[in-house]
């Protein structure tokens, strides 16, 4: 029954399965894929699988047994998660320090331990060096599963000593089955939130959050203006992003959702350029009004802006001169 809380990513699953039955797995992977997948999910799903303790002859978890609630619940003693501390831009070495020491420990309850490593992108070159040991020969039948958004952005040391699976874009099926069965979407919201998603199911729940969606009209609006205003498209992101609550973590998850669907209006704008219709039709004369003051050079130079603008975002720039200084770039041209 597990797996049923998985959408999409069946090859994935499949291919694990198959190197499984053959007793092939790796005793390290690293998942890679966009942001807003599924990838933690389905590594959690995997982590299950192998500490589960009433596991028939299907490839899945029971889902019922003490092993999986544990898991679940993120209390079971040979189930391990790391990622970089809240105030560190990189993965320091003492996260992997103590999480290399734990996985020396005999397992406790099943009969191998399971490590999900977020952040897998953020390694600093010090605790991958303090990892290595560890990726290279884990304890018996331990497990470690690297989470990443990007090959690119991997340590060559690290990217060696993992076996890779690339993680895809949801396409439209899992998209829906998934959003329909989140408590946050309206059901009527469905069909657009997945045109506007491109296959990211947290970027369509931000999407489903009124004041997100507003704030995107409102930039389309600001955008296609004569003259747009830069403070007043400051103003609209960062009054956005502090409804996301007072904490700075939720307020740069949002923001990071924010800049992915500015970069998605830039996109469409760029594609009313070339002849095609907007990702959202009914959209579409709004969006022409951003294409016709923009030479397709600008938009180019916009969309730059605002991947620049998510990374610094991640180095924990302050937010409201993120916002500020990209909204005076878009706003000049
Ligand atoms: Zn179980």
């Amino acid at each position: 029954m597990s797996w049923a809380e998985v959408y999409g990513h069946d090859t994935q699953r499949q291919r694990l399965e198959n190197a499984a039955t053959r007793g092939r797995l790796a005793h390290a992977y690293l998942f890679v894929g966009p942001a807003g997948i599924g990838k933690h999910r389905f590594a959690l799903e995997l982590a299950k699988l192998l500490l589960c303790e009433r596991r028939g002859s299907a490839w899945e978890a029971c889902d019922r047994c003490a092993a999986c609630v544990q898991v679940q619940a993120n209390t079971h003693p040979d189930f391990l998660t790391a990622c970089k501390t809240e105030d560190k831009l990189e993965f320091t070495i003492d996260v992997v320090r103590g999480m290399t020491a734990q996985l020396a420990l005999r397992p406790i309850r099943g009969g191998r331990k399971v490590a999900i490593i977020e952040d897998a992108d953020d390694f600093n070159e010090e605790a991958a060096n303090c990892f290595l040991k560890t990726l290279e020969e884990p304890p018996d039948g331990a497990m470690l599963i690297l989470l990443a958004t990007s090959i690119e952005r991997q340590l060559p040391t690290i990217l060696s000593r993992c076996q890779v699976l690339r993680f895809q874009r949801l396409d439209d099926v899992a998209m829906e089955n998934l959003l329909a069965r989140t408590d946050a979407v309206a059901a009527e919201l469905i069909p657009q939130l997945i045109r506007l998603s491109q296959g990211s199911v947290g970027r369509a729940v931000a999407l489903a959050d009124e004041t997100v969606r507003e704030c995107r009209t409102r930039t389309i609006q600001q955008l296609g203006a004569a003259r747009p205003n830069a403070v007043e498209l400051a103003r609209n992101w960062i009054e956005c992003l502090e409804e996301a609550g007072k904490e700075s973590a939720s307020q740069r998850e949002r923001a990071t959702r924010l800049m992915a669907l500015v970069g998605s209006i830039l996109g469409d704008a760029l594609r009313i350029q070339q002849g095609l219709p907007a990702t959202e039709p009914s959209e579409n004369d709004r969006i022409q009004l951003i294409a016709d003051r923009c030479t397709e050079d600008h938009l180019l130079q916009h969309l730059e802006a605002t991947v620049e603008a998510e990374r610094l975002i991640d180095r924990r720039v302050p937010l409201p001169l993120i916002m500020e200084q990209l909204a005076q770039k878009l706003c000049t041209a």
